[in-house]
């Protein structure tokens, strides 16, 4: 089947990254659960895109590769606390920024879970076009 990049001109990058939906169309989701904050299911993930039906772990252990992207969001994410904090509290005292920062970071990591397995996913259809399958292909 050949792939048909830009049948999908409705997608949009910030709806598809803060909803976790397909990056290839921007339309199935890519979570069973929309709630990032129903801890009990929030990692269950659909088999496939439920509209162009693009395969969302094509290999066992597909989002090893993930955590490095949620890394990069949690230093990035750390560095921006950081400057907020520098502005309005000074370099000193620095206790106060490390709690609050390990609060803020444990409290978004279910949606820092999601973002970076769309990013992955994102980055993968990118980069590997040839590798990504659907139901039809295989
Ligand atoms: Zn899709």
């Amino acid at each position: 089947m050949e792939k048909e990049k830009f049948k999908y001109p409705n997608r949009k990058f910030y709806k598809i990254l803060l909803h976790a939906k397909c990056p290839q169309c921007g339309e199935g989701n890519m979570f069973k659960d929309s709630n990032p904050y129903h801890l009990y299911n929030y990692d269950k993930m659909n088999k496939y895109c439920s509209y162009c039906k693009l395969d969302f772990e094509n290999e066992t252990g597909f989002y090893f590769g993930a955590m490095y992207v949620s890394y990069g969001l949690g230093v990035a994410l750390s560095g921006i606390n950081f400057l907020v904090y520098l502005i309005l509290f000074g370099f000193d005292p620095i206790i106060p920024y490390l709690i609050a920062n390990s609060i803020i970071l444990i409290g978004i990591w279910p949606i820092i879970f999601r973002i970076s397995r769309v990013l992955y996913l994102w980055m993968m259809e990118l980069l590997f076009p040839e590798s990504s399958s659907t139901p039809d292909s295989q």
